[in-house]
């Protein structure tokens, strides 16, 4: 893996970076601290929507932007921290009026449209417990998780209803109401009732319920990436870890205009998609359309974001369609670039300082953690192919599972282990809803281990090797299948790579390379032949892949990650398993 450091090089703008000293900061940071740059409720506890929203308006910051709606269509909705807070309000109060109490799930079947802003926020104020759906679910994922999480109340659209609910509605007799947002000349549907109607009737004003910080208020499904997505459950104390997260991992200041491109049915698009931007007074936008690489320039352009968080997947995407169409667009505002998800290979690295002339900053979290855990910061220098340093308050380690139970911490330098967290971070989860053996398992020795596998170099920067269910074991060599990927992508045809392991009867596995080209290249036994090579040399015999197919695209998560399992299933000829989130296969 490359390891020569990117220096950062400063360009226009906004506000200046927070150029915090990484270790000053670490040595002097307490959890207790930081929980004190936020307020907990007026009469005592914590909630996540205070925080976020009415918090603003005690400290008078009731006039800003905190929200900027881009419809498909062309339509901007403002919302200022004023707004936010009287409909939430509502919301809450429409809650109060169908008798949902402390605990009540209220989940949100819904495109990124206002209104699903408005009901996670607002089921927090009344002390519910939000669970956002992605809004492509079929009605068989969308039914599995509502069960699995005793929905109460559900807030979609007409035609998600129809479509998607409908038809199973009668087996759940624990929904007791269905939100509907139309248009409010629309009929309604029996059994249902208008999400409009019912905000215009209720009141602007409303006490927060007192929440407690170990009170539960959101319920993520993980991406499903490698099997049945499993509910993991956080409590309000979260939004402390969300708020310093925001501030130190992606540098957001009041003033900032941010964008994250994640849909909050997966968790980045929750805890940094609405919560961590608005505590920290931003103005965050939110895109109703999918990626179109011109649409995002341009929003980048026009709405002057200057902090962007994105994915792999999209980082992918635009690196495919060329550095061309970024020029075209004026993006000097854009201070600080992050990305999530999945390991950002070295090479999207390295285009993003040649197309932007800064770097995206690879971190690393999962839904199970809440909140980002290891990053590249604003004011550290960036080792490209590293997912970077521990937050503040986060303790990391590659460690061993030992016979008995116990983990022992690898130290030596660029060993390979599983990673795992010392417990206790406020966003940590805690518990994966109805299976509590499962999550018993998660944790050994006070560390929580996260099914990554991952290395630690000498100066603390941590190294994604894969995760423990996809490392390949080919003739006594661990091999990740990210560092395979990486070296593929450094090839000009290579739009991206997928590696399995497939069984071998001499090697025990071998590499096995799905890969999709860029536009202008076409697939045959030449380019197979200098991709083995290509791949030989930068990796050696032993690591390198032995067998490459092309596919136009990889199969991948809604939330952007490629599949791998299915990848592996299909070439096995397997069962391939739970598909929910499954969102575009392989061709
Ligand atoms: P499931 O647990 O259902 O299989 P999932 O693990 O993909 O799905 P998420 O919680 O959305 O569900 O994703 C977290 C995982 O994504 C991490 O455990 C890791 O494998 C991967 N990941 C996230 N960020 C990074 C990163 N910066 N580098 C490498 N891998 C990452
Ligand atoms: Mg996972």
């Amino acid at each position: 893996m490359p390891l020569e450091t990117i220096h950062k090089t400063t360009g226009k703008q906004s506000v200046a970076p927070n150029l915090w000293d990484y270790e000053e900061v670490r040595a002097g940071f307490t959890w207790d601290a930081a929980r004190g740059e936020l307020d907990g409720l007026p009469g005592g506890g914590l909630n996540i929507a205070h925080e976020a929203v009415d918090r603003h308006l005690i400290q008078g910051g009731g006039e800003r932007l905190a929200v900027r709606w881009l419809g498909k269509d062309g339509t901007v909705r403002d919302f200022r921290y004023r707004d936010l807070a009287e409909l939430t309000n509502r919301f809450a109060n429409v809650l109060r009026g169908l008798g949902v109490e402390k605990g009540g799930r209220v989940f949100s079947l819904l495109g990124r449209i206002p209104e699903l802003y408005i009901v996670a926020l607002g089921t927090l104020k009344i002390g519910g417990v939000f669970s956002p759906l992605f809004s492509a679910f079929g009605p068989e994922p969308v039914r599995a998780r509502m069960e699995i999480g005793d929905a109460r109340v559900l807030v979609t659209t007409e035609t998600f209803y129809r479509r998607k609910v409908a038809s199973w509605r009668s087996e759940l007799p624990g929904l007791r109401h269905v939100l509907l947002v139309n248009d409010p000349e629309m009929p309604l549907i029996e059994g249902t009732s208008d999400f409009t109607d019912a905000m215009a009737a209720a009141s602007p004003e409303f006490d927060i319920v007192p929440t407690g910080a170990e009170d539960m208020a959101l319920l993520h499904f993980t991406s499903g990436t490698t099997g049945r997505p499993k509910g993991a459950v956080h409590v309000h104390e979260a939004v402390v870890a969300h708020h310093i997260t925001g501030k130190y991992a992606l540098d957001l200041h009041a003033g900032d205009v941010f964008w994250c491109t994640a849909d909050p049915g997966w968790v980045t698009g929750t805890s940094y998609g609405i919560v961590a931007p608005l505590t920290n007074g931003v103005t965050m936008i939110v895109d109703e359309a999918d990626f179109d690489a011109e649409r995002w320039y341009r929003i980048l352009q026009d709405q002057g974001v200057t902090v962007w968080y994105t994915a792999p997947t999209a980082i992918r995407m635009l690196m495919k369609v060329g550095a061309e169409i970024a020029h075209k667009y004026d993006l000097s505002a854009v201070r600080f670039m992050a990305s999530v998800g999945e390991p950002l290979n070295p090479e999207a690295v390295i285009w993003s300082q040649q197309t932007f002339g800064r770097t995206f900053h690879d971190n690393w979290w999962q839904t199970e953690t809440g909140g980002i855990m290891i990053a590249n910061y604003a004011s550290m220098d960036i080792r490209p192919g590293s997912m970077g340093r521990p937050l503040p308050g986060v303790e990391a380690a590659v460690v061993e599972r030992v016979a008995g139970g116990g983990v022992k911490p690898l130290d030596r330098p660029m060993a390979t282990g599983e990673l795992a967290l010392k417990s206790g971070w406020p966003s940590m989860f805690r518990g994966y809803l109805h299976e509590d053996e499962r999550y018993a398992k998660c944790f050994a020795g006070g560390w929580y281990l996260t099914g990554d596998l991952a290395m630690r170099d000498a100066d603390g920067y941590f190294w994604f090797v894969g995760r423990t269910d996809d490392v390949i074991k080919s003739s006594g060599h661990l091999i990740g299948p990210f560092e395979v990927e990486s070296a593929l992508m450094e090839h000009p045809a290579v739009a991206e790579a997928g590696v399995i392991g497939k069984p071998d009867p001499m090697a025990g596995e071998i590499v096995k390379a799905f890969v999709a080209l860029k536009p202008g290249h076409e697939p045959g036994e030449a380019l197979r032949k200098e991709l083995l090579g290509h791949a030989r040399r930068r990796l050696g015999p032993a690591v390198a892949p032995k067998e490459i197919d092309f596919r136009t695209n990889l199969p991948r998560t809604r939330s952007g990650k490629i599949m791998r399992r299915l990848l592996k299933a299909r070439e096995l000829g397997l069962p391939e398993g739970d598909l929910s989130t499954l969102e575009s296969d392989e061709s």
